[in-house]
């Protein structure tokens, strides 16, 4: 465990535009880390990322619309994040020379634990189903994607779908909120299978996180089916760049209180 983190601790945070709403301040800083907000245009973000080390900075998360940039700026980086295209977490060495890693990927894997993986069907084709399908396929597991815009999908190591097809995980990749209270018709109207059509699947994930739940985890789990939300997902992704930025093991517990509680107080009316 860290130490409280001081002011002359080491410094983190997480870089995006917006970044606000990011959840990652509140969990790191359960970890023990002394880690903040970083609001960054994107004309802004190389010029800022090279200065941090000089402020301080050890490491930072990096989320939208930044992950291909970092992953650009980088002097090195893993074979993840160079094979997805895009990394989440930088590091900077006594030098200052940066390296990449993306832990979206494993984070997901982390969450899923020794669920069975043999399919799945990812819906969305954005920055975070690039993860999500180099994750999956790495594990061996046979993938199929939907998305809206279905040539946005071609360039994916995953069998295009125009329908939902059962496998043994779900995983939404869209940034479809699943509000209930967004449509009065279904909240599924945009996605290409209803409520019902859940059991189909062994593992339902959203990588979408609200306070109480998205609709479609609530309504998976009212039908019995095991789900992973955003939140866990995020706590896994977090735990990852915790343990590469000090070589200790997380402290997921109160990561997860810290993420969760956060989550309530921004939903909160
Ligand atoms: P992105 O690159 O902007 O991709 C958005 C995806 O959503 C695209 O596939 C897009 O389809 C689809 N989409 C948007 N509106 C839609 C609609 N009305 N109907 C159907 N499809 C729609 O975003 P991303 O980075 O992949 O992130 C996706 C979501 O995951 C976001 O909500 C993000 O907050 C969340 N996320 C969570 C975590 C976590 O740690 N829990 C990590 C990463 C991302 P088109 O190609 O047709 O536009």
């Amino acid at each position: 465990m860290l130490s409280d983190a001081g002011d002359d601790a080491p410094r983190y945070g997480v870089l995006g535009w917006p970044v606000g709403h990011s959840r990652s301040p509140a969990m790191m800083r359960a970890a023990g880390l002394r880690y903040q907000h970083l609001p960054v245009a994107p004309e802004a973000f190389d010029d800022t990322v090279r200065a941090l080390h000089g402020a301080g900075f050890r490491g930072v998360n990096v989320t939208i619309p930044h992950k291909p940039a970092a992953l650009a700026l980088a002097a090195s980086a893993s074979d993840a994040a160079r094979e997805i295209g895009a990394a989440n977490t930088l590091s900077f060495a006594a030098d200052g020379s940066i390296a990449a890693e993306n832990t979206d990927a494993p984070g997901l894997m982390a969450a899923l634990g020794d669920r069975p993986v043999r399919s799945a069907l990812v819906l969305g084709a954005g920055g975070s189903a690039r993860a999500v399908v180099w994750a999956l396929r790495r594990a061996g597991a046979d993938v199929s994607i939907w998305n809206r815009t279905p040539e946005r999908a071609a360039g994916l190591d995953a069998r295009l779908v125009r329908e939902a097809v059962a496998a043994d995980v779900l995983v939404n990749c869209t940034s479809v909120g699943l509000d209930r209270s967004s449509t009065a018709e279904s909240p599924f109207k945009d996605l290409p299978l209803n409520a019902d059509e859940l059991v189909e699947y062994t593992t339902v994930v959203d990588l979408v996180y609200r306070a109480g739940g998205t609709a479609l985890t609530r309504e998976a789990a009212e039908r019995g089916v095991d789900t992973i939300d955003g939140l866990e997902i995020l706590v896994c992704q977090g735990a990852l760049s915790f343990t590469l930025w000090t070589g200790l093991a997380a402290p997921l517990d109160s990561m997860r209180a810290a993420a969760r509680d956060a989550d309530t107080q921004l939903d909160a009316p």
